[in-house]
């Protein structure tokens, strides 16, 4: 139990109390059929995913890069494409193109939502033509810190200029924009299960939702060697990408309360927003929008104290990210939309993230939200 004096940044034995039961269960009966692999709650998982998203075709796969990776394998991108990405991200949205060659180009984020800028990415993207350089084949729209990316938006300029549309929601898988998920818009989703995102497992995990089957039928074929009908006959180069099936068990009992768990997330962040408004700059969520909440995350020229002093009052808080991908070394020669992304620098200099998972006690939540009043009274902010 979570005390002031004992905050969990995300407090993920918290949840594992309230399923314990449950998951001992999965976990034992995976044991007893032994199907460790592509076993039974694979498919059944794959299942409850699509219906929990409104989409067809689920193909779960071992994290989630892998799971941006099999639409951009499918897909066929390569060397001499741009695929147009957000800066401000993990970094594996960028890696994932690298690692196949292909170019990433960064692009701004919007200042209230930290999601990919629609205007901005139209003037990358036409900036990347006139170069004529680099052939455009597709964006990854993350949505960061569990908001849902401008979908509407982003397809309208997919669609003017031929491009794919690829949802990394590792972090926003479960939000909402008016009761839609970005599978209604996007061609692709991609999602991980790692622990300590919103819907996690014990370990490594991820999944890939498209409504095009097709597509679908390829990534299973990647995610297993490129196997065809044949098992002996690998009809393409592929990897190996598979979930397993004692993650599935364990991911199957956390669906079913996942929904639950959003509403608790909003209820937090509420909570936040009403406590902190005025104090730190909050996030705002677009109108008609659910967010999953993976991280609650705050603005402030004053960071840097504020942080200094929750830590002496043993609140934890951690910056999501200190360092755009355009700046970082592994990635600071790749083409930037307007040769720099002023939004996405500054956020990197004053966001940090407080304490947010479904479980956060009131008590505890009033602590941190005084806390962080009273950093920020001493910073004089
Ligand atoms: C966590 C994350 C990933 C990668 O997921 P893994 O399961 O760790 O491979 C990709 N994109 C974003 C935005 C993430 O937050």
């Amino acid at each position: 139990m979570e005390t002031p004096s004992n905050i969990a940044f995300i407090d993920l034995a918290a949840q594992q109390d309230y399923l314990k039961a449950k998951i001992d269960a999965a976990i034992a009966k995976v044991l007893k059929h032994g199907r460790y692999i592509m076993g039974p709650e694979i498919a059944e998982l794959e299942e409850q995913l699509s219906q929990f998203t409104a989409m067809t075709q689920t193909v779960s796969c071992s994290n989630g890069t892998d799971a941006i990776t099999l639409p951009l394998m499918a897909y066929g991108i390569g060397p001499g494409d741009a695929v147009f990405a957000p800066s401000f991200t993990f970094a594996a949205t960028a890696e994932v193109i690298a690692l196949r060659g292909a170019t990433p180009v960064f692009v701004d984020v919007d200042p209230q939502t930290y999601n990919i800028d629609p205007e901005h990415l139209k003037t990358t993207i036409a900036q990347i033509k006139a170069e004529g350089t680099l052939s455009p084949k597709a964006i990854i729209a993350v949505d960061l810190f569990g908001q849902i990316a401008d979908y509407p938006a982003l397809r309208e300029i997919a669609d003017s200029e031929g491009l794919k549309l690829i949802s990394d929601a590792a972090q926003g898988l479960g939000s909402t924009l008016k009761g839609e998920h970005a599978g209604k818009w996007a061609d692709v989703v991609t999602t991980s299960f790692f622990p300590a995102k919103p819907l996690g497992c014990y370990g490594d995990g991820g999944a890939v939702l498209t409504n095009d089957e097709e597509l679908a039928d390829i990534m299973r074929s990647l995610r297993v060697h490129g196997k065809g009908l044949d098992k002996y006959d690998n009809v393409r180069v592929g990897v190996n990408a598979r979930l397993d099936t004692l993650q599935a068990a364990i991911l199957l009992e956390k669906l079913v309360v996942f929904p639950e768990e959003i509403i608790k997330r909003n209820r937090i962040a509420d909570r936040y927003a009403k406590g902190l408004s005025g104090v730190v700059d909050v996030p705002m969520v677009m109108a008609g929008a659910v967010s999953t909440w993976a991280q609650y995350t705050v603005v402030s020229s004053a960071r840097d104290a504020i942080m200094a002093s929750l830590k002496d009052m043993k609140v934890p808080s951690v910056i999501y990210y200190a360092k755009p991908l355009h700046q970082q070394t592994a990635y600071k020669h790749y083409p930037v939309g307007g040769g720099q992304l002023p939004v996405t620098e500054r956020l990197a200099g004053e966001v940090f993230s407080l304490p947010m998972h479904p479980y956060l006690g009131d008590n505890v939540q009033e602590y941190i939200i005084s806390s962080v009043k009273s950093a920020a009274d001493a910073a004089n902010v």
